[in-house]
């Protein structure tokens, strides 16, 4: 039920820029791209140009200072190079804009600097030297699609790897001012082309402007085309022209057709919203809306206090299928933001810790698996690699069998104390209590708890794993519980340690606080939260296929791993049918049943009708077992979405996430 009109290119490694650094003059360093023969700035006065050309191009200054609305305001780029231009809007928004104002910063890159060579370019200036080091310190590993960074509390950056034409034409968001910046035509004449100029017009506000150092015909000819009014305006140095303009009518928005029922509802005010269950995917979806001055009051049955220190581990990590799938772009893409989004959030790794995780194959058909999956996913080492048994052994710290595949960027979190440090995030509210049915209203929502008392919101996020579909409205969302039980090992001195978390059939991670946490157990339709000896045998078992020689270790140095030993950490996760979360605006299941209908019949039948939802209530449920990686990507893609922003993701993968495709799915297969 994905839109075949937008494919998604191979889920891979970039290529990086090639930088040649002998071309400096004696002072500054300027680095010059040996694939394109170009350079990225200009080495007297790199700045004052892209002051002239872009911010003054565009009339930023001006429209900064007169920034009064709630959404972010929006640049987009070609050609993101060293980030000279997005630092430089970044220190004219600080200089121009109101305190309560932000910035958004959506930028293309083909061939991604490497860190180092990203931060050699830019000591260049050292007046951005902040600014640079914020950029620097998360820049991303060159992997192709959307990297979401928070430059700081009201500037977001996304930095959308590979072309610049085909990552527009994924873009979920609209932009109010474009750089057109990326070698001139002459060098770099693929990048100019129809495709782009019309992604530009496609994802651009009415009134969208553009400015760009090049004055080439075909630039001209490409932008008129795509619906731009262009005109000429002095250039900066010897340059004498640049081109400016704007587009007043951009086109409809056509990537739905085929998938109406996906079409997002429109913008809704949010000044007050409530988000239902305070566990990762609640807590993350209140701290992303605090964080865009939302006021968010966050409700859970259980209070604040009682989560202190547990000792639950939770590992950070994905399962990615042998084939390339919407799930696993999904799911890598949350990998990789959950780490960046920790280090900023914890920086002194009180609630995480980045180990790495390695997945064990156990066994042929596993280790075949793992090589197709190598061989179709040429990624990053930093980002996934193969290792054979010596290899896996060395980052394990214990012997394993076989080879595995290992995540070095992953790790592990205590995901309690994690709920907690979001929940204190400012803005948010907490209120312990329960939610048992949710009326809407003329101006938002009102929430019914078993108290008796009732809560008044414009909006309300539903985050309630295994809880998530017992209101009227989400009760048609499939949500299957699955019940897990988790072990805990005390670990004597002179244990062998783990180097990495460990996953097989189950996953351990290294200890913590002296103890290791051993899971987790599998019990799909299973609610009841006793603790129980079978389980801890399970765990056992698993924990001896898996790693026999840690075990024996542990025997050795004498921990004690009869049941009445250990003890339990016992949880009720939430699946969705195919295993991906639902994460996005709640469907009017019955409205749905009612305008597709004809899907039964025959698939190909699709009405121009735009899926109906019950407006201002959304949903971040079925995280599973892999909510780590999942949920706070989902929290973002949530925020940006209540908040007019353009979205962590590309839209067939936030399509792919619609809590609503289910019912399409079930409509077509006649059920
Ligand atoms: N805006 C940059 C800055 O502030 O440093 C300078 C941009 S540099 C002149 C041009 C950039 O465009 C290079 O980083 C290059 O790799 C990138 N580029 C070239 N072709 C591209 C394409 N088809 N899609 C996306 N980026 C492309």
């Amino acid at each position: 039920v994905s839109d075949p009109h937008v494919a998604l290119p191979p889920l891979a490694g970039l290529e990086t820029a090639r930088l040649d650094w002998s071309a400096d003059a004696g002072n500054a360093p300027a680095p010059l791209s040996t694939r394109f023969a170009d350079v990225y700035f200009s080495q007297h006065d790199g700045r004052a140009e892209t002051e002239h050309v872009f911010l003054d191009g565009n009339d930023l200054p001006r429209r900064f200072a007169a920034w009064q609305t709630q959404r972010p305001f929006v640049i987009g780029e070609t050609g993101f190079g060293t980030g000279l231009n997005m630092l430089c809007a970044w220190a004219c928004f600080d200089a121009s804009a109101p305190s309560d104002a932000r910035l958004h910063l959506v930028s293309t890159e083909k061939f991604p600097l490497t860190r180092e060579d990203l931060a050699r370019s830019l000591a260049a200036w050292p007046d951005l030297a902040r600014r640079a080091q914020a950029l620097v310190a998360q820049w991303p590993e060159p992997v192709a699609g959307v990297h979401r960074l928070w430059l700081d509390e009201r500037v977001t950056l996304d930095l959308h790897f590979g072309d610049a034409a085909e990552r527009l034409a994924l873009l979920e968001g609209q932009v109010d001012a474009w750089f057109l910046d990326g070698f001139a035509p002459a060098k770099n004449p693929e990048m100019w082309h129809p495709a782009l100029f019309r992604a530009l017009a496609a994802r651009s506000r009415p009134g969208a402007t553009f400015a760009t150092f090049t004055c080439a015909g075909v630039v001209k000819r490409g932008l008129a085309a795509a619906g731009f009014h262009w005109r000429k305006a002095p250039g900066h140095g010897r340059k004498r022209e640049m081109l400016i303009g704007e587009i007043a009518a951009p086109p409809a928005e056509a990537r739905r057709q085929r998938t109406p029922w996906f079409t997002p509802p429109a913008t809704q005010p949010a000044r007050h919203v409530a988000v239902i269950g305070a566990g990762i995917a609640g807590a993350s979806a209140a701290a992303a809306l605090a964080r865009r001055g939302v006021a968010v009051t966050l409700i859970d049955r259980f209070d604040r206090a009682e989560l202190g220190a547990t000792h639950l581990q939770g590992a950070l990590y994905v399962k990615l299928a042998a084939d390339t799938n919407l799930q696993s772009r999904a799911y890598l893409a949350g990998l990789l933001y959950t780490r960046r989004w920790l280090e900023r959030l914890d920086p002194t790794q009180r609630l995480w810790h980045p180990s790495g995780v390695l997945q064990l194959a156990l066994g042929e058909k596993a280790q075949a698996r793992q090589a197709r999956f190598l061989a179709n996913h040429p990624l990053p080492e930093g980002v996934v690699r193969g290792l054979d048994a010596d290899a896996a052994s060395a980052v394990a710290g214990v012997r394993v069998e076989g080879p595995a595949l290992d995540y070095p960027n992953a790790g592990w979190v205590r995901p309690m104390e994690l709920c907690v440090h979001l929940a204190a995030t400012p803005g948010i509210r907490f209120r312990q209590g329960e939610v048992t049915a949710l009326q809407p209203g003329a101006a938002g929502w009102t929430l019914a708890l078993a108290d008796g008392e009732r809560l008044e919101a414009d909006q309300v996020v539903i985050a309630a794993a295994g809880e998530a579909g017992r209101f009227a409205q989400s009760s048609a969302l499939p949500l299957q519980p699955v019940r897990g039980q988790i072990s805990q090992i005390r670990v004597p001195e002179g244990a062998p340690a783990l180097g990495r978390v460990v996953c097989a059939g189950g996953y351990v991670p290294p200890a913590a606080d002296g103890v290791l946490n051993v899971g987790a157990t599998f019990g799909p339709n299973e609610t009841d939260m006793d603790e129980r000896d079978a389980d801890h045998l399970a765990n056992l078992a698993e924990l001896e296929r898996d790693l026999p020689d840690f075990v024996a270790g542990l025997r050795a140095a004498g921990a004690e791993l009869s049941p009445e030993r250990l003890t339990a950490r016992v949880g009720v996760r939430a699946a969705s049918p195919d295993k991906s979360p639902y994460c996005g605006p709640v469907p009017d299941a019955e409205a749905w049943r009612d305008a597709y209908a004809a899907l039964a019949k025959d698939a190909t039948r699709v009405p121009d009708t735009p899926g109906r939802h019950h407006a201002g209530l959304w949903i971040s449920a079925a995280h599973g077992s892999r909510g780590l990686a999942s949920a706070p990507l989902c929290a973002e893609l949530l925020a940006s979405r209540i908040c007019d922003e353009p979205l962590p993701l590309e839209q067939p993968l936030v399509d792919h996430l619609h809590p609503g495709r289910r019912i399409i799915r079930e409509l077509i297969r006649g059920r």
